[in-house]
């Protein structure tokens, strides 16, 4: 019952996931932290989260690596706007994303590496590929020679003519971004010579000052974490090229062994049956959905709701749909909480009610389905004829099902107690006031008793834990 099967973007097959060690290797590509993360990254961390929480029901122990990118064009670029000096500038992101994670109940990554911790990393793997001959430099900066790496275009089943034609675009715009004198149009770029708009923000080779690109940090940090063969990679459809093909090319050509043995790809999120664009006014940020008088479990629920390899097109609409059906789940949770303490999940080994729910998930995490049946099952079976036990089991499978899908389920927002509100707002002046030291240690006092504090565009939300 607890075998997990995943589609693999690599192999275009549907494989069981089998750890290769005790412990299961998972990385996802985190956010670029120059800005709110919108509806649609969210769409990707929770469905991967959703993952994570099944593999810790199957026995997997995953253990997982999401990564912060806290330099490259973008973040240089802003943060100069904002007149804040980089670290400063993602931090602050950071911190926001954070909140919005916890607010959507996505549990937080074993460790979360940051790109310019990792840059002596970066440089070692660089200098080996140069040593290799998969890599060459040219004016200060260097970069991938594609031709060196057979297996190119394996992932994203891009062929040479369309590779062509395909970095020129702007899938490839993180590619192309300052490149000077490349030996071939297809070559990436792993170290970014400095440019007098950088500013302050770069870093001392033996190519000279600069910064790394965008896709060695992920393999550096994915090979530092989880070693030279990671169990699965994922990340939105969009990073499946030229992201992780280049990945794999300079992780596989550096330690010669196979990078990831399963990919997942995470299909978009449009708005309105549109691509979501700043242009166009239809981005939404969390807060703008809390704003609108949704809870984030409202929008965790309408975001995981489809199947993760067709796209989800959101709309109002769909957000008033899910929240109802989640008061409707909220109501049997609170009926069933008195047969069963809903706590850390414990998952039975027998199913009675809700064998068909789970089994959607293992079947490569059908939440749609598994939503389907759940409410179908809720629908038949009449509690009041059931015997202790099977309630017992009825309400166990149940929040063993809410915990798959990180579902909360509260039926009305819990009121914060006097003291937490108080040193959260001590919290808050020690941060206006710069003291950060203080403010952290009374984020901790607050997490300690049980809360969590973010900010938000416009102060601070306290939430449970
Ligand atoms: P970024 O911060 O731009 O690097 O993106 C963070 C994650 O969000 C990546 O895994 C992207 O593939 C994913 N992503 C970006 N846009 C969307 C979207 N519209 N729908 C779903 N995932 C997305
Ligand atoms: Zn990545």
């Amino acid at each position: 019952m607890n075998n997990l099967t995943l589609y693999n973007t690599l192999t275009r097959r549907f494989e069981r996931i089998v750890s290769s060690g005790k412990r299961f290797g998972v990385y996802f590509c985190g956010p670029t932290v120059y800005n709110y993360a919108h509806i649609g990254n969210f769409r990707t961390y929770l469905i991967e989260d959703v993952l994570v929480r099944v593999l810790k029901l199957t026995g997997h122990r995953p253990f997982v690596v999401r990564n912060i990118t806290d330099v490259d064009d973008k973040t240089i670029r802003d943060s100069q706007k904002a007149g804040e000096i980089l670290s400063v500038f993602t931090k602050k992101y950071t911190d926001i994303f954070h909140g919005d994670c916890d607010r959507l109940n996505i549990l937080r990554p074993d460790i979360e590496p940051r790109a310019t911790e990792h840059i002596s990393e970066q440089i070692a793997m660089i200098e080996a590929l140069i040593g290799d001959g998969h890599a060459y430099e040219s004016e200060g900066s260097v970069y991938f020679r594609v031709s060196s790496f057979e297996k190119y275009g394996r992932l994203s089943n891009v062929g040479e003519r369309e590779l062509r034609t395909q970095t020129s675009d702007s899938a490839g715009k993180q590619n192309m971004a300052d490149e000077y004198d490349r030996e071939d149009v297809s070559d990436f770029v792993l170290w970014k010579a400095r440019k007098p708009e950088d500013g302050a923000n770069f870093w001392k080779s033996s190519w000279g000052d600069g910064r790394p690109g965008w896709h060695i940090e992920c393999s550096a940090m994915a090979i530092k974490y989880l070693g030279e063969t990671v169990d699965l990679h994922a990340g939105g459809i969009d990073l499946c090229f030229p992201h992780h093909e280049n990945e794999i090319a300079q992780s596989e050509a550096y330690t010669g062994k196979e990078f990831v043995r399963h990919w997942m790809h995470i299909a978009h999120l449009t708005v309105d049956g549109t691509k979501m664009s700043k242009s166009l006014g239809n981005m939404y940020t969390l807060h703008q959905i809390e704003e609108a008088g949704f809870s984030p479990d409202a929008l965790r629920y309408c975001l995981i709701s489809g199947h993760y390899r067709q796209p989800l097109n959101f709309t109002m609409n769909g957000l008033h749909a899910a929240d109802n059906a989640l008061k409707k789940l909220a109501k049997h949770g609170e009926i069933l909480a008195e047969f069963f303490e809903d706590g850390e999940p414990a998952c039975p080994e027998n199913w009675s009610f809700f064998g068909e729910v789970y089994h959607a998930l293992l079947n490569d995490l059908n939440v749609a389905l598994c939503l389907g049946n759940l409410f179908k099952v809720l629908g038949d079976v009449n509690v009041n004829k059931l015997n202790a036990d099977q309630k017992t089991a009825l309400a166990r499978e149940f929040f063993t099902i809410k915990y798959a899908l990180g579902l909360r389920l509260e039926l009305e927002n819990v009121s914060v107690p006097t003291d937490v509100q108080e040193l959260a707002n001590r919290r808050w002046q020690a941060k206006v006031q710069k003291n950060y030291a203080l403010a952290d240690g009374l984020r901790q006092q607050v997490e300690a008793a049980g809360w969590f504090v973010n900010d938000t565009p416009n102060g601070f939300s306290i939430v449970k834990k």
